[in-house]
């Protein structure tokens, strides 16, 4: 494949790097170790402002504000983002799952009511897709809806539902036909989490943080106008949602990464380790060498996955190949900051001792979760054997 930048995409480059040398904020750096809850309406402003730029959804059609960004686009903008350190975006999952998810499947009346405000982060959406006894085997799921005239009864319980405590909105996977098959008895619900018997818990993770929650469900009416695609179809609707789920996130890591390594070389050449820089011990050396050429490794994939969805239109199991790599490659990164930083790695925000504002203990902490959220390893080898290597299912 071609690495070098066309026309086109240069010009895509090169307008983003201007708006965003008069926009991106210069502040983040006072927010960014801040509790989620504190930060969050900055994060929303800072959408807002893309918004009004066109550069917050820049995969999305142009027809609904977005800038029909080719693949090779789609990786320069979190290139030129990453590179800024400009802030995240509040409403990740509408922008990056849930937005596509309604343009592909919804009906035009649905496209109108949920994308703009999307777009503007006025309605911020989360991903009911989880429970306690379906996760992996998302399936299982046993939250039930059930047709009363012009609504559904929803009754069940999700886990794990991240931005649950700012949720707006949620895509709710439900069964709907409890007689069907496990894999056909299933529909998407657009849920506004306001409505009565709603109940949202905080779940606190490792980090301190509550970044996602438990959903309970009692008898919460939605309306039939909001099913997502067809009655019973749901498994392909939230397939759809997990393939944007897996396939885009990649592209933004890299430079991200890179920042991680950069800084990690630079603590390595000043730490002492047994009377030397921790540079000149041969075992750190190696591994800091080893995910450094796998950073680089990463880049190529994620281009080579790109040039084949564009050649071919279709996206393959490339996003499962991606997901590994980059979860398990976040958590050796992190381990090798521990190892360089010692005990002082473990330091917290906010404590003067703590190297870059404690920023190494809360990403060790968080990437834990890297192999598990959006699919977990173990599952995302099974769809690589099954439909790359052609072995058996393995369930
Ligand atoms: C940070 C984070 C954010 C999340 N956000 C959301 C969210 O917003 N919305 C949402 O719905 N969910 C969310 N999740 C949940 C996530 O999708 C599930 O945790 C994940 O799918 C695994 O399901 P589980 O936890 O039920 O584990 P299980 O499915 O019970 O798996 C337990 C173990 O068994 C292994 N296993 C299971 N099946 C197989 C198999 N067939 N072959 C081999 N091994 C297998 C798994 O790999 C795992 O090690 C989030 C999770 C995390 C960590």
């Amino acid at each position: 494949m071609d690495l070098n930048l066309t026309a086109d995409e240069l010009q895509f480059r090169d307008e983003l790097r201007s708006w965003l040398a008069c926009n991106v904020p210069t502040d983040w750096n006072e927010w960014r170790e801040k509790p989620i809850e504190e930060s969050f309406p900055y994060l929303r402003a800072w959408q807002r402002k893309l918004q009004e730029g066109r550069w917050a959804a820049v995969s999305w059609p142009k027809e609904y504000a977005g800038r029909s960004a080719t693949l090779m686009q789609q990786a320069l903008f979190w290139e030129e983002m990453a590179r800024v350190e400009a802030p995240p975006m509040a409403n990740s999952l509408g922008l990056g799952l849930i937005g596509p998810t309604i343009i592909a499947y919804g009906t035009e009346a649905q496209k109108q009511r949920y994308i703009p405000k999307i777009l503007s982060a006025e309605e911020i959406w989360c991903q009911g897709f989880s429970e306690p006894n379906a996760g992996s085997d998302l399936a299982g799921l046993q939250t039930q809806a059930v047709l009363h005239g012009e609504h559904y009864l929803v009754n069940g319980q999700k886990v794990w539902t991240s931005y649950g405590w700012v949720g707006d909105w949620c895509e709710l996977v439900v069964r709907t036909d409890a007689a069907a098959a496990k894999h056909k008895g299933l529909t998407v619900l657009l849920v506004d989490m306001k409505s009565p018997g709603v109940e949202v818990r905080p779940l606190r993770q490792m980090t301190g943080e509550s970044e996602f929650n438990e959903l309970f469900f009692r008898d919460v009416r939605v309306p039939a106008e909001n099913v997502l695609g067809k009655v019973n179809d749901g498994w392909n609707v939230a397939m759809s949602t997990l393939m944007y789920e897996r396939g885009s996130y990649g592209a933004r890591l890299h430079l991200i990464f890179k920042r991680y390594i950069t800084r990690l070389i630079e603590l390595a050449r000043n730490i002492q380790h047994n009377g030397r820089p921790a540079a000149q011990d041969p075992i750190i050396r190696q591994k800091l060498a080893q995910c450094s050429a796998e950073i680089e490794i990463m880049r190529f994939n994620q281009m080579r996955a790109f040039s084949r969805l564009t050649a071919t239109g279709v996206p393959g199991p490339e996003g499962s190949i991606q997901k590994i790599f980059w979860s398990e490659l976040n958590q050796r990164l992190q381990q090798i900051a521990q190892e360089i930083l010692g005990p002082y790695g473990q330091l917290l925000a906010g404590d003067s001792r703590a190297m870059d504002n404690g920023m190494w203990s809360y990403a060790y902490l968080r990437t834990r979760g890297n192999t598990i959220e959006a699919g977990t390893s173990e599952v995302q080898r099974n769809i690589i054997g099954h439909f790359v290597l052609g072995l058996p299912r393995s369930y």
